[in-house]
């Protein structure tokens, strides 16, 4: 008896979606493993035709697959992406920010990945507004999550043989924070692992001036949101950022970017993003060869071109996904 095939929820959703989740497919098909691909609709036009951004079909799909292929989704982002990654059981957003060769990056050795804990922290709190011009928001920590998130980290160094950087702001937020790194901290003690605490905001100085000192970064929610968004501004472009939204059974993997309606149905997106997103799903079901050859075929044709107009180039994504395939 053989198993039946990995089930791939393919989610492209709005704006470039529509052309860069298609190009990541050509490459996942391309590199091999048997998967079987659904494709469902999410974001704006789906809420324009049926009422709903995010279709219970989509949501039962992802939450039964073993991953998720997802590209962006425009005014409804917040209806789409939240309930998507909570059908996948995320704990975890993983986003890895790398300069390539051949991209425009201020500096070219920046190569960290943030573990930002994706539950709770500042985005699970309770707003209010508890007397007219007076708002407070609640902010929660637990110790499972803090856990669950440190250790993920701790082992994602591990393996690679990389250093964690637990950030934090325990100083100031004694309480919540104080859990957080107490709880990271002794996770720390099981892992034979390279690690130091950094509060968050000198962290984020040190970051733009020597991001190369920088592996494994573990970070609350709000801190590891900001954190990763600057990161990202150090290696020159939304177009070559990918993500991970993890879980113990589950995962969603997507670009860093949005919809960039500036440039919707030219079909001269950078599918890049969205590619190496894929070379991560490869690796998370297990397909470590196959990831690798992914992230390589991406990296030379970074290196070489084609290029997308967002680097420089007036190559379109057909022209960059082929190449990307010729070097597979
Ligand atoms: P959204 O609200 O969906 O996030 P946005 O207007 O914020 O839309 P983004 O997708 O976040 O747009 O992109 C911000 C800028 O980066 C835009 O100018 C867009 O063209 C550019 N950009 C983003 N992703 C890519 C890509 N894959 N290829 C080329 N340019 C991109
Ligand atoms: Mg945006």
């Amino acid at each position: 008896m053989t198993a039946d095939p990995e089930r791939i929820a393919v989610v492209p959703g709005d704006g470039i979606g529509n052309e860069v989740v298609p190009a990541a497919r050509e490459v996942l098909e391309a590199v091999g493993p048997d998967f079987e691909f659904v494709e469902a609709d999410a974001g704006d036009e789906v809420k324009a035709e049926t009422g709903e951004a995010l279709p219970d079909e989509t949501r039962e799909l992802a939450a039964n697959a073993d991953a998720t292929l997802f590209g962006a989704a425009g005014e409804t982002a917040a209806d789409v992406i939240l309930p998507l990654r909570s059908a996948v059981d995320s704990f975890a957003n993983v986003r890895p920010v790398r300069a390539y060769p051949g991209t425009d990056a201020l500096h070219p050795d920046t190569d960290l990945v943030f573990v930002r804990e994706n539950t709770e922290g500042v985005y699970a709190g309770h707003e209010d507004e508890i007397a007219p011009g007076v708002t407070t928001l609640t902010r929660v920590v637990t110790e499972s999550a803090s856990e669950e998130i440190a250790r993920y980290g701790f082992e994602y160094a591990a393996e690679r043989g990389e250093r964690v950087t637990i950030a934090h702001k325990a100083n100031v937020m004694r309480t919540t924070d104080g859990l957080f790194l107490e709880t990271a901290e002794s996770v720390a003690d099981e892992f034979d692992v390279e690690y130091d605490t950094a509060l968050m905001d000198a962290l984020a100085m040190h970051l733009v001036m020597r991001p190369e000192e920088y592996d494994v970064v573990v970070c609350p929610n709000l801190a590891g949101d900001v954190l990763s968004d600057l990161a990202a501004g150090l290696v020159g472009g939304l177009g070559l950022l990918p993500s991970a939204n993890v879980g113990d059974e589950r995962a969603l993997f997507e670009p860093v970017h949005g919809t960039a309606p500036d440039i919707a149905g030219e079909g001269v997106a950078n599918p890049s993003a969205t590619m190496l997103s894929a070379a991560m799903l490869l690796e998370y079901l297990g397909y470590d060869d196959a990831g690798e050859r992914v992230r390589s075929a991406v990296k030379a044709t970074l290196e070489s071109g084609p290029h997308t107009p967002d680097l420089g180039g007036d190559a379109t994504t057909r022209d960059v996904t082929d190449a990307v395939l010729t070097k597979l």
